[in-house]
C-alpha cells in the first residue's frame, strides 16, 4: 500500500509518499518539502498567520511534485496521513484540512500523525534503522524529552525540560549574539571557531538526579555576557560564547541522556529532532556511547528538522502492526498541545 503524508504543524510544508509492503522495510518513493524560514526571518520567528497562508499557497503544488517524483497519480494512494498535532492550530488546520479532504474524496482512510512520533520515528528511514526497545531524545525546537520507546505506539516519557527547549535554547541564545532566526545552525556554524571553555556558563539541574531540563537560566547567562562584550565585540569573542553556549547546552543532553540509557538499562539511543543535526551533538554523543557499548541512531541530517517523509513513516510504521484504523474519516480536529506519552494503551 501506499501512504500520502502531509506535515503542517509548524513552519515548514512537507508531503512525502512511502510504500509498505508486508513486514519489509516502508520505502520512501518520493517527499517534498517547502520551508518558510526565509519568509519569517524579518520578523525574528515564525509568525502564525502568515505560516498557515503560507502552507495553504504550497500543499496542493507539493503534494503533485511528489507524485510526479513518483511515477505515480492519486488513484494510487491507499491513504492520507497528516499531522493531528502538537503545532500551530492554524497551521495543523491546513495540513489536517487537506488531507482529510483528498482522502475523502479518493475514499480512503486518513491516519491522524503525533509530530512528535514522526520525530521519534524518522531514523526509520536511514540505511540503518534502530531496533526496539531504545531511549529517545527528542531535541527540537519546541520539546526536549527522554523517552522509553519499546514498541511502535509505546512511549514512556522519562523526563523532559522543565523550561525552554534545547533548539529554544539555540535559536534565543544564537539571536543575542545577532544570528538570523532560527539560530541553532548559525550558532553551531560560528562554535567552529570558538574556544567551549572561554565563558563559564551555567548547566542548571546538571546533577538533579533524575532525566530533566532546565535552559531558561543559559539564555540569561548569554545576555550577561553579550551586554558585559557590548556593541563592538570582536568576532573571535563572539565565537567563543557561541561556543560555550553550544558545550552547555549539549553537555546538558549528554549526561542525561547516559542517565536514562543507565537507569532504563537500554544499549540502543536514538536522537531526533531538529538540534539532531548538530554536528558536536553528534560527535559528543558518539564517543560517549561508543565508550560504553551503546549504540546511538540519528535521522538523516536533512530529515531532522519537520518534514513530510517522517510523518508518512510514522503511519507506515503503524499501518504495519495493525495501529490504524481502517476507516475513512469525514471530520477532523486538529490537537495543538498534545503530550506524546498519551498514544500508549494504559
Ligand atoms: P517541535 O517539533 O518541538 O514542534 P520544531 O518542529 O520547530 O519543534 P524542529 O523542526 O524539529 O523543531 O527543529 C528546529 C530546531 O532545531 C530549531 O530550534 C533549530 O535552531 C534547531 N536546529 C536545527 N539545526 C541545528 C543545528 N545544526 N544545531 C543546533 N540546532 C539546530
Ligand atoms: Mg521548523
Ligand atoms: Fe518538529
Amino acid at each position: 500500500m501506499r501512504i500520502l503524508g502531509f506535515e503542517s504543524s509548524c513552519d515548514e510544508t512537507g508531503v512525502a509518499l512511502i510504500e509498505v509492503q508486508g513486514d519489509a522495510p516502508p520505502r520512501l518513493l518520493a517527499h517534498a518539502l517547502h520551508s518558510q524560514i526565509a519568509m519569517h526571518q524579518a520578523y525574528g520567528g515564525v509568525v502564525p498567520e502568515l505560516a498557515s497562508r503560507d502552507h495553504v499557497r504550497r500543499v496542493i503544488p507539493l503534494a503533485r511534485e511528489v507524485l510526479r517524483d513518483a511515477g505515480l497519480g492519486l488513484a494510487d494512494v491507499d491513504m492520507v496521513a497528516y499531522t493531528q498535532g502538537p503545532g500551530l492550530a492554524g497551521a495543523l488546520l491546513v495540513g489536517a484540512g487537506v488531507a482529510v479532504s483528498l482522502a475523502s474524496a479518493l475514499g480512503r482512510p486518513a491516519l491522524p500523525i503525533h509530530h512528535l512520533e514522526g520525530h521519534l520515528l524518522s531514523p526509520f528511514l536511514s540505511a540503518d534503522p534502530p531496533e526496539f526497545p531504545f531511549v529517545a531524545l527528542l531535541v527540537s525546537g519546541g520539546h526536549t524529552q527522554l523517552m522509553r520507546v519499546d514498541a511502535v505506539g509505546d512511549y514512556e516519557l522519562l523526563g523532559e525540560t522543565i523550561d525552554d527547549a534545547a533548539g529554544e535554547a539555540f535559536d534565543k541564545s544564537a539571536k543575542l549574539l545577532g544570528l538570523p532566526y532560527p539560530g541553532g545552525p548559525h550558532l553551531a556554524r560560528l562554535a567552529e571557531f570558538g574556544n567551549p571553555e572561554a565563558f563559564d556558563l551555567p548547566r542548571p539541574l546538571l546533577h538533579s538526579g533524575k532525566p530533566d531540563f532546565s535552559f531558561a537560566g543559559l539564555k540569561t547567562a548569554v545576555l550577561t555576557q553579550v551586554k558585559k562584550l557590548g556593541p563592538n565585540v570582536c568576532e573571535q569573542s563572539r565565537a567563543d560564547l557561541a561556543a560555550s553556549t553550544q558545550a552547555a547546552i549539549v553537555e546538558c543532553l549528554l549526561k542525561k541522556a547516559l542517565l536514562a540509557l543507565k537507569t532504563t538499562g537500554l544499549k540502543r539511543l536514538v536522537v531526533a529532532g531538529g538540534v539532531g543535526a548538530n554536528r558536536h551533538l553528534r560527535e559528543t554523543l558518539d564517543a560517549a556511547c561508543a565508550k560504553r557499548g551503546i549504540r546511538v541512531h540519528y535521522p538523516e541530517l536533512q530529515l531532522c528538522t519537520d518534514n513530510g517523509a517522517m510523518i508518512a513513516m510514522a503511519a507506515a510504521l503503524r499501518v504495519q502492526r495493525g495501529l490504524a484504523p481502517a476507516d475513512a474519516a469525514g471530520s477532523f480536529e486538529v490537537r495543538p498541545r498534545w503530550d506524546l506519552a498519551e498514544l500508549s494503551s494504559p
